[in-house]
This record gives C-alpha cells, structure tokens and sequence, in this order.
C-alpha cells in the first residue's frame, strides 16, 4: 500500500513515497523555487542517484504534477500508475483548538484549516494550496491533514493560557500552541519503544533543536508543556528567532527605532537568535567552529542556547515532578555532540551522567547517558513524514 506525504511550503514542497506494507521509502524529493525564476524539482528513487530537472514552476500545483511526473517516470519514478496510490496525507502547521489529531479531508475540514490561517498567516496558506492542487488532480484518492499543534493540545490550560486579560483568549484565541507537535510526538512514542517501557509510565523531556526549535515535557505520552506558543519565537534562541524575550524589549525597541510591527516581527523572527547573536551565522556548525577559534560572540550564542535548553529541561522536570529521560532530536539535537554534552553536563544534579565515547555519535539512536545514570539521555532521529504516512494509513484502512 503505497502512501504519499506532502510537505507544502510557501515556495518549496518535500515529499516522499511510502510503501506502508514495511515503511520503507520508495522516493523522496524537494520541488523548489515555486513561483520564483529558477525553479526545479530534486528526486530520489530509493538506491538511485538524485535526478535534478530545471522547469518552469509557477505555482503549486504545477508542482505537485511535476511531483507525480517524478513519481510516474519509468526510468525513476516509483509509481506503475496514480491507482497504486491509497492515500495522501499533508503536513498542516495550525490546527488552532479545532484538531487535536489527524483528520480526513472534507470540505468541512478545509474550512477549518482556512479559519486557522490568521494563526499561521505564512504557512496554512501554503499547505493548503497543496491540498487543494492535489484534490484537483487526484479526486478519488483520499487526502489526510497532520497538524504539527495537534500533539500539544493535551496541555492543561494552565500551562496554555497568557496572563494578558481573558476576553483576549475569548476572542482572539491568544494561548499557547506549541510546534513541532508531530517530531516530538514520534520521538517520544521511539524513545519509550528503545527503553522497552510503556509510554504512559514515563516523563520524558523531548529536545526538537532545529533551524526552529522546541523542547516539550511528554507526561505519560501527553504533551503537558512546550516551549513555543502561539507563534514560532519564544523558547529557546533559535537559528534567526530570538527565544523567550520580556515583552517590553518589543515595545521599547519598536517606540527608540520606529519600528511598525511588520519590520519588527522581521528583526524577532529573521535577524534574531543564533545570527543576531553571534554576527556570524544561523547555522550551528559556523558558529561551534568560531566558537572554537576563540570568536566571543559565537562561544556566546551557544552558551545561550545550551544555557535555555537546560533551564527548559529543569522547568519541564518540575512540571511534571519528575524525569526518566531527556530526547535530542533535529539538525542539532542529532547531530551536536557538543551541545547535548553541554547541556547534559550541568544537569548532574538530576543524577544525569554523559557517556562520552557514546555521546559522538550523530544521527544515530543511541543512547548518550552511561548505565548508571538516573535519567536516561538518548539521540533519537525524527521522523515526521513516517508519522504523517502512519497516520494517513490509518485514517483511509
Ligand atoms: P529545520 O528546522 O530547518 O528542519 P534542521 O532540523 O535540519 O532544521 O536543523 C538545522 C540545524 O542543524 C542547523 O543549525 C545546522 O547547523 C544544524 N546541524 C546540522 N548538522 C550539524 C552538525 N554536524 N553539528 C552541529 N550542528 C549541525
């Protein structure tokens, strides 16, 4: 049974082919530049070279045909025909309070993800031209919403809400969110599987350090609590955001610089975080390595990130009085040894201790604590599009 997951982008769409009898990867690929000159499609058979095709892409569902194409090619596609294709599910950033899991997509449905899009005024708009395009083009087959909010919406409204007056909730939907929903979830759900306990009887703190990144207390398989919100900038500093900031730098800044919102939310959510920190990059190799030829700034950068990522892990334990282990996952998370060792190592009150050699390691699962230590650490790879493939299997048995 073959399963096709869409990841819509406002100018680039990923996707992958699934085969849900063993969960294998037929194809993946990256449509880019929709819209814009250049644009081109990059696609993978699985065990084949990658084949880049410059096309005229100008908009989306131009480029969820050139993405079947792909997949028809008889040369390297994976595809005898579009009826081999059981089901398509998409990757939805808000879901709002309306879905606190996937869904099937009807027409009622669409409505709802559009009703959600001044929630996410950059990306619903995107994953839903997806949809729709692919609607168009495959009426028969059944199309599956995965939102990245729905994991969390299990938090209790104390751990959601803002102080700021009710009526603003009531009337603007202004609470918590949280991101990232569908990475943490699959972390979680992987790392209880390695520990070979359930999950409902483990308090695990789930580390997504990407480009974007979120940390997430998952209580007995429910998210409790997590580090981004309503929007995408608070938390931990972030490759271009800036993490948890005091409101009133906002205001003073925007009141000294003249600022209107449109450029500050640009400086919050563009020129902030590990950049705007460091002056150097948003990507965390330049920066460690400047760090480690002695630049201030970088070594500064990553003081703060490790710094926030630790006080977040500390905070999560208390909410959940408790914690049996701490997931690094995403770009960072899987891949920086010297992060999680930074972040773990001033954990040793919680009785955490690091094992080194295991700890370099990258992009592995393995786990990074030695026997002895009372919480486990472990590395485990995210893996949405699985989820995404799992869920729309299920949706459309
Ligand atoms: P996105 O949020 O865009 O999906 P990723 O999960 O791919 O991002 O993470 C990107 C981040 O991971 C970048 O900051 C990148 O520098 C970092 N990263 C990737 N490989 C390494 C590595 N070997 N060491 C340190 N950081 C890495």
């Amino acid at each position: 049974m073959k399963v096709l997951v869409i990841n819509c982008g406002s100018s680039s769409l990923k996707y992958q082919l699934f085969d849900m009898t063993d969960e294998s990867v037929l194809a993946k690929g990256l449509v880019e530049r929709i819209g814009i000159e250049g644009s081109r499609i990059k696609h993978t058979k699985t065990g084949q070279d990658t084949v880049i095709k410059n096309m005229p892409i100008p908009d989306h569902k131009v480029g969820i045909k050139a993405t079947l194409d792909a997949l028809l090619d008889k040369d390297h596609g994976a595809l005898g025909s579009l009826d081999e294709l059981h089901a398509v599910g998409h990757r939805v950033v808000h879901g709002g309070e309306k879905f606190s899991s996937s869904v099937v997509v009807n027409k009622e449905v669409l409505e709802a993800i559009e009703e959600c899009v001044p929630l996410a005024p950059l990306h619903n708009p995107a994953n839903l031209m997806g949809i729709k395009a692919m609607m168009e083009l495959l009426p028969e087959t059944p199309q599956v919403a995965v939102f990245d909010t729905a994991f969390h919406q299990t938090m209790p409204k104390h751990a959601y809400m803002y102080g700021v007056p009710y009526h603003y909730y009531e009337e603007y939907k202004t609470r918590r969110y949280g991101f990232h929903g569908t990475s943490h979830y699959y972390v979680a759900y992987r790392a209880a599987e390695i520990l070979g306990k359930p999950v409902e009887d483990l308090k695990i703190v789930t580390c997504h350090l990407g480009n974007g990144s979120s940390i997430t207390a998952v209580d007995g398989g429910k998210s409790v609590d997590t580090s981004l919100g309503f929007g995408t900038v608070p938390g931990v500093i972030m490759g271009t955001r800036c993490g948890e900031i005091d409101p009133t730098v906002v205001l003073y800044l925007m009141e000294k610089e003249n600022l209107d919102t449109k450029l500050m939310s640009h400086i919050l959510h563009k020129e902030s975080g590990i950049l705007g920190i460091s002056g150097i990059s948003s990507d965390m190799r330049d920066v460690e390595e400047a760090a480690e030829g002695g630049n201030e700034r970088a070594k500064l950068a990553l003081d703060m990130l490790c710094y926030g990522i630790r006080k977040h892990i500390g905070a999560y334990a208390a909410a959940m009085n408790g914690l049996d282990a701490i997931v690094f996952t995403a770009g960072i998370g899987e891949n920086s040894s010297l992060v999680r060792e930074k972040v773990l190592e001033e954990l040793s009150f919680l009785g955490i201790k690091v094992d080194y050699e295991k700890n370099k390691s990258r992009g592995k699962e393995v786990i990074i604590s030695t026997e002895d230590s009372k919480v486990v650490a472990m590395v485990v790879p995210t893996n949405e599009e699985l989820v995404i493939a799992k869920d729309t299997l299920e949706l459309t048995k």
